[in-house]
């Protein structure tokens, strides 16, 4: 199937959109009049422009408040049609998007708007044009596919289709399998776009809020699935009004708008085997499953932050196992966690550091096919990694993630699983270490601007068997932090992705003085909060320090009993707890430009990330914040 994208959907004049949409991967574009209006072109330059991107002219929209006009309106709107079919022709387009008419003016009457555009199909065709009819959610009479449909259908002219626009049908609640008994090619076109769920006035969501298949809450997967079942095999289009896009970067909006029409093709494909649905081929979303899914957690850093790592990661019981052999590179490991240490000057981690300063520059996951994985992530548009192999070294697949960081995809297949014996040498730590009970890593932790959020949630998604999580808000005495959580079903992987709207929030001044968005924190599981605290307290390790006043408050807020609050109250250990279970929480002080670490443990099945206590961690944390540097043990 084509793919197409509204100019209406993203930022910059006509020109900057065209380059984006292109460079994208998209077939063609809807031609939004206002992109046109604004543009010091002719239409056949215009349309000149669009060919020589490599795209075509798949719509030209919006033709309003046409049908069901009394007279003189009706002539007039015929005029007006005739008009834009002349700019239609100059630009080289041949189809128009006519949305139900919202004028109150208007008159109803199926019969009276099919007549309206048999004329108009009668007329349209002697210039070559279709016209296809949209039903808009708050369209003044027809605000309903099924309406639009059979307008169409007794309409009876060839020229004369219905567009499709998952905004319309799904906002309104309309059950998206009535689509399966039109038939295909009386379909012309199908606009898709998803929204958070939010309850407003229809208008406001739709021209405000929508954002990429994908990324929202409505069933557009359900609607792509009947519209596939008609048989429709034309142009899949994006039709996204969203005041951030809009303000956002051309090149990366579209890059997500195309990944979310292959992701979502790739859906169909699976869910409708019966149906020929033309589309890249790739491998199925990859399984997240197992116990340690993150394989590994590289820092780049240069000596003195690495010697600052490394006394940390031994106060929390880390043991340093092995060195690379041939780079200045070291593991620590406790329990099936492993932390890389890398302070090479050349090669990627120090080309990161040089960037970010010390920062967690490469993350290993575990996965069933390594090579599977990286075909996905590429036919979704993910950009692969390479760099040379030094001696001693193995190819490990790869791929850019997010803020400029690297993901490595380790599995059991081949060599990859024993990376550790063939790159790395052990090493006799001659300290004495003792364990603290850290079993493996419960969540990873992204930091980013807000509007970098949806992009990760479709970047994981897509690539992995994975879902969201409701967006929550979490509260910094400097402004609000919104977090949302990408979880696998059995909870294997975990990353809370936290976008902040300003740098005076903690996570806001992480992205800023770390010049992006990248992992601000770690929190590693244990089975035993209160025996890794007194483990951590014997090894020298000082928690981040939590105001008596949130004990007080914890006791009157819950029914707990009074020796736990002392207890939690003792190790500076945070409380929650869920309609399932319970949720300790112990910090590190802030280090780096505002890195910590973080252990809890989960009980009974608690399935959060303690978002209720994070107004006092962070005050804790801005309490402690030093400028710069590491704890000193
Ligand atoms: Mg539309
Ligand atoms: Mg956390």
């Amino acid at each position: 199937m084509k793919t197409a994208i509204a100019t209406v959907s993203i930022a910059g004049d006509l020109r900057e959109k065209l380059a984006a949409i292109a460079a994208a991967g998209f077939d063609g574009v809807e031609i939004f009049e206002n992109d046109f209006l604004a543009y010091d072109g002719s239409p056949r330059e215009v349309g000149r422009m669009v060919r020589d991107y490599g795209l075509e002219i798949s719509l030209f929209q919006p033709f309003r408040d046409f049908e069901g006009m009394p007279e003189p309106q009706r002539a007039k709107a015929f005029d007006r049609a005739e008009r834009k079919f002349d700019l239609m022709g100059e630009l080289g387009a041949d189809l128009v998007l006519v949305c139900s008419n919202a004028s109150p003016a208007s008159l109803g009457g199926v019969d009276r708007a099919a007549q309206d555009f048999h004329e108009l199909g009668v007329r349209a065709a002697t210039r070559g044009i279709r016209v296809g009819y949209e039903a808009l959610a708050w369209g003044r009479h027809v605000h309903d596919h099924r309406d639009a449909w059979e307008i169409v259908r007794r309409a009876d002219h060839p020229n004369v289709g219905l567009i499709l626009d998952s905004f319309h049908t799904l906002a309104r609640k309309i059950d998206p399998e009535t689509i399966r008994s039109i038939p295909g090619d009386r379909i012309f076109f199908v606009q898709l776009a998803d929204a958070p769920k939010i309850d407003m006035d229809l208008l406001y969501w739709s021209r405000h809020f929508r954002n990429m298949p994908g990324e929202g809450d409505l069933d557009v997967f359900g609607f792509m699935r009947a519209v596939a079942a008609t048989g429709y095999n034309g142009t899949l289009s994006l039709e996204i009004f969203n005041d951030q896009f809009r303000g956002g970067s051309p090149k990366f909006i579209s890059v997500d708008g195309h990944r979310s029409l292959v992701y979502l093709m790739d859906r169909v494909r699976r869910a409708e085997p019966d149906i020929k649905i033309e589309c890249i081929d790739m491998p199925d979303r990859i399984a997240v499953s197992g116990v340690e899914f993150v394989e590994f957690v590289e820092f780049a850093a240069d000596e003195e932050e690495a010697a600052g790592i490394a006394a940390l990661l031994r106060v929390l019981g880390f043991a340093h196992v092995r060195r690379h052999v041939s780079k200045d590179v070291d593991l620590w490991r406790q329990g099936g966690i492993n932390i890389v240490i890398n302070t090479e000057r050349e090669g990627f981690a120090h080309a990161s550091h040089i960037v970010h300063g010390m920062n967690v520059c490469d993350i290993g996951l575990k996965v069933e096919d390594a090579a599977a994985t990286v075909e996905r992530a590429r036919a979704l548009g993910a950009e692969p990694f390479d760099q040379p192999v030094g001696p001693g070294e193995m190819k490990i697949p790869a791929i850019r993630g997010l803020g400029g960081g690297v993901l490595h995809f380790i599995d059991d297949r081949s060599d990859l699983a024993r990376i550790w014996d063939i790159e790395f040498r052990p090493v006799a730590d001659k300290s004495v270490v003792r364990s603290t009970g850290l079993l493996r890593i419960d969540h990873l932790a992204q930091t980013m601007n807000y509007e970098e959020m949806l992009t990760s949630v479709l970047f994981y998604t897509s690539i992995f068997r994975t879902s969201k999580t409701p967006m929550v808000d979490v509260v910094d005495p400097a402004g609000l932090v919104r977090s949302q959580a990408i979880e696998s079903d059995d909870g294997s992987l975990r990353i809370t992705l936290n976008g902040a709207e300003n740098r005076r929030t903690l996570a806001g001044h992480f992205i800023a003085e770390r010049f992006g968005s990248a992992v601000q924190h770690l929190a590693f599981e244990s089975s035993d909060i209160f025996a890794t605290a007194e483990a951590l307290t014997a090894n020298g390790f000082k928690p981040l320090k939590i105001s008596p006043n949130y004990y007080e408050d914890l006791a009157a807020r819950l029914d707990l009993d009074e020796s736990l609050i002392d207890r939690l109250r003792r190790a500076h250990i945070l409380y929650d707890r869920d309609g399932k279970g319970e949720y300790f929480q112990l910090y590190s002080p802030g280090f780096g430009e505002g890195f910590f670490f973080e252990i809890v443990e989960r009980r009974g099945g608690y399935g959060g990330y303690g978002a209720v206590n994070a107004p006092f961690r962070i005050a804790a944390q801005k309490r402690h914040m030093r400028p710069k540097g590491m704890p000193k043990y």
